[in-house]
């Protein structure tokens, strides 16, 4: 195959550009529609901030957000069961240390109840940190395998995985655009960028809209049930820390901070989180890991076009998992009605 440019390695309907959850999501609705989808990642599928979150799935409790996340938490689930993945069902229990902020949360109580969302506030010391003097305890929740998730979602007669390729431009060319990386083109007749947060490498635009959180994820070697986490979720401010237990035992935290706000930095909060939380915990370390991942002002998603053929779907923030398949619709409806009209 040869293009003004020279040789094209591959022909796609269309392309994603990011092999984490929400390009992942966005192929398999495409693949299954029967549209020939080529992903491209410039590391190992799920290999940025998808493979790096806890795996929480679920709603963000303010009010702007609530229903949608609170439906991608459900699509989610559907979706899991559907590639033989069964989530481990939980209740997440949002916890503020400012008098103002808890209270904000106790107040949403009765909106989410009307929302269709299980919600209560308690003060149980058993399932509320020291620390705390209650809790917004949140159902409709999941704790997924996010890396699971997205190698059985690739995993597709249509569609064509490229790992370890970095698209470093997009050229149109008549009715396609191609996609160009070092020693490898791609031609597509739609792209899609779901890059997280280098989605800026392509697009001035993005580079201008994204706000980047860094991030810490802490795992603990495999352990006996420790309650609260084992069935009940911890996030503390909005997600700025979040610990779970899995299914196999493992003690998942994750801590966020934004890139600018040096005093926030992730790795002492988690730090100190399980200093106080969870003593002796630290000496059952697996893993730290460092992450990055896309965060907007008001935690909404960046969805859209660029133009005609360029989409863009980034998920935001830490409630990221529930935005996905949300998002990942939005892009494949946008796409499909063109292309079958
Ligand atoms: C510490 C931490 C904990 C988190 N915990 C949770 C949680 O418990 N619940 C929750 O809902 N959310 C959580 N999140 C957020 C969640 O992980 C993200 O919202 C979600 O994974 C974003 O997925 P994505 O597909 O948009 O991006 P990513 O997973 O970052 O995928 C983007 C991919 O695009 C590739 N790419 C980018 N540019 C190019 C290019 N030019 N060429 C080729 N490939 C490219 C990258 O290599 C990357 O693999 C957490 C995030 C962090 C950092």
């Amino acid at each position: 195959m040869t293009d003004s440019i020279g040789s094209v390695d591959h022909d796609a309907a269309v392309l994603i550009i990011g092999a984490g959850i929400v390009g992942a999501l966005i192929a398999s609705h495409l693949a299954e529609r029967g549209l020939d989808v080529a992903v491209i990642d410039a590391q190992e599928i799920g290999g940025s901030a998808t493979r790096r979150s806890i795996g929480l799935a679920t709603p963000d409790p303010r009010r702007a957000h609530r229903q949608q996340t609170a439906r991608g938490v459900e699509q989610l689930t559907t979706i899991a069961r559907r590639h033989r993945i069964e989530p481990r069902v939980m209740r997440v229990l949002h916890v503020a240390g400012r008098p103002d902020d808890a209270e904000a949360l106790r107040r949403m109580v009765a909106d989410l109840h009307a929302d269709g969302i299980e919600a209560q506030w308690i003060v149980d010391p058993s399932l509320v940190p020291r620390a705390y003097s209650g809790g917004l305890h949140v159902g409709n929740s999941v704790l997924i395998d996010p890396l699971l998730l997205v190698t059985r979602l690739l995993e597709h007669d249509k569609i064509a995985v490229k790992q370890n390729v970095e698209v470093y431009r997009l050229e149109r060319r008549r009715s396609h655009i191609l996609a160009l990386a070092l020693g490898y083109t791609v031609r597509a007749g739609a792209v899609v960028l779901a890059g997280g947060v280098y989605a800026g490498l392509l697009s001035p635009y993005l580079a201008d809209s994204i706000h980047v959180a860094r991030g810490t994820v802490w795992r603990s070697h495999p352990q006996p049930p420790i309650p609260p986490y084992d069935t009940t979720a911890i996030l503390v401010e909005g997600g700025h820390v979040s610990v779970a237990q899995t299914a196999e035992g493992r003690l998942r935290l994750g801590a966020w901070g934004w890139s600018e706000d040096q005093s926030n930095e992730p790795a002492l909060r988690a730090r100190s989180y399980l200093e106080q939380h969870l003593p002796g915990m630290l000496s059952q370390t697996e893993s730290w890991v460092s992450a990055t991942a896309v965060s907007t002002r008001d935690g909404a998603p960046l969805v859209g076009t660029l133009s005609s053929q360029v989409h863009y779907a980034l998920s935001a923030g830490a409630f990221g998992l529930a935005w996905a398949p949300i998002i990942a619709e939005q892009i494949a409806d946008s796409i499909l009605p063109r292309r079958h009209t």
